[in-house]
């Protein structure tokens, strides 16, 4: 059995999969230790799912893990956890921002007896100032709003103790946010800073569609806060307008012109309105949140399960 287990979900990543496969056998034939590459294609049709089997071929360490179609990062990731053997699991980006040779860091505090070691960016190259400010305040608001402590500046990129392994994949959700599941979890847990690089090759696979859906997603997973802002708004506009009848109808009463005609009024229904929509979407986003939950499918379906027969 390995002791470790290094899983890299892979979309369209063709250029990248031979540096990556390289860089990460250097690192681990280092650690005199036996170990095992998941590589998760989720979908890809730019050739990458060729060059996995090829590897799996020439390398009985390298695992292909075959998804029927393009499930997302996460679901990806997840699926290489389930898959996994080792005694501690590496969750690395396929685009070699994550740089392999930070595993053996990860490897030494897990050693020391830490069952989830995060990888924490103490800088970014190569990123637009568009994903950084957009990153930045991500993860300061999911920091204030949810109920457990996600460590600001860190990814996917960390080390996973077994213990940590089997608990989340009991954890079958289907919106998830790993890096939130992983510190509910508990266990000792620490961080190691890394310089993030830039890309090797090619372009990101998070376009801003996907990145919305991935903050909705943690958001949710995590927090009832955008539901609460609702009651919130709600006392606020109550409150606002008890205080506002009785200087209105006093100021009638003296024969003041103020507030007259419709533009007033037309604003604060309109506003009022725009607030009960908005709310009414944030329901939807729950609501739909859980009816994805209740029809209870696999979180994916794989067309190549990895060969365990080593
Ligand atoms: N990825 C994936 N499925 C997707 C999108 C991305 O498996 O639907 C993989 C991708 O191949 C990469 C990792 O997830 O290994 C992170 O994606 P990316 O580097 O594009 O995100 P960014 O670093 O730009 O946030
Ligand atoms: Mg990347």
């Amino acid at each position: 059995m390995p002791t470790f287990t290094i899983i890299a979900p892979i979309y369209n990543e063709v250029e990248n999969i031979p540096e990556l496969y390289t860089r990460i056998k250097d690192v681990m034939e280092g650690t005199d230790e036996p170990w095992e590459l998941i590589m998760v294609d989720d979908g890809s049709t730019d050739g990458s799912t060729e060059l996995i089997h090829q590897l799996g071929s020439q390398d009985a360490r390298v695992k292909p893990l075959i998804f029927a179609r393009n499930f997302g990062h996460q679901i990806a990731v997840t699926a290489g956890l389930d898959f996994s053997r080792g005694e501690a699991v590496v969750i690395i980006d396929s685009d070699l921002q994550d740089p392999p040779e930070v595993i053996l860091k990860l490897i030494e505090k897990w050693r020391q007896g830490y069952e989830v070691v995060y990888a924490v960016r103490a800088e970014r190259e190569g990123e637009t100032w568009f994903k950084e400010f957009t990153a930045a305040l991500f993860y300061r608001l999911i920091y204030r709003i949810t109920d457990v402590d996600i460590p600001r500046d860190t990814g996917d990129f960390r080390l996973l103790d077994r213990k940590v392994v089997d608990i989340m994949g009991q954890m079958r959700e289907r919106h998830r946010f790993l890096r939130g599941m992983s510190v509910w979890v508990g266990f000792k847990q620490t961080g190691v800073e890394y310089k993030r690089a830039a890309r090797f090759a090619g372009e990101t696979k998070y376009p801003f569609k996907k990145m919305l859906k991935f903050a909705v997603d943690a958001i949710t997973s995590f927090s009832y806060f955008p539901l609460q802002l609702a009651m919130y708004l709600g006392f606020i506009a109550a409150g606002a307008s008890i205080l506002a009848i009785p200087v209105v109808v006093i100021l009638r009463a003296s024969g003041s012109q103020a507030f007259f005609g419709q533009a007033s009024t037309l604003i604060s229904v309109l506003f009022l309105g725009g607030v009960q929509l908005i709310s009414l979407g944030i329901l939807g986003e729950y609501i739909g949140r859980l009816y994805d939950e209740a029809k209870g499918r696999p979180l994916y379906v794989v067309s190549e399960v990895p060969n365990q027969e080593d």
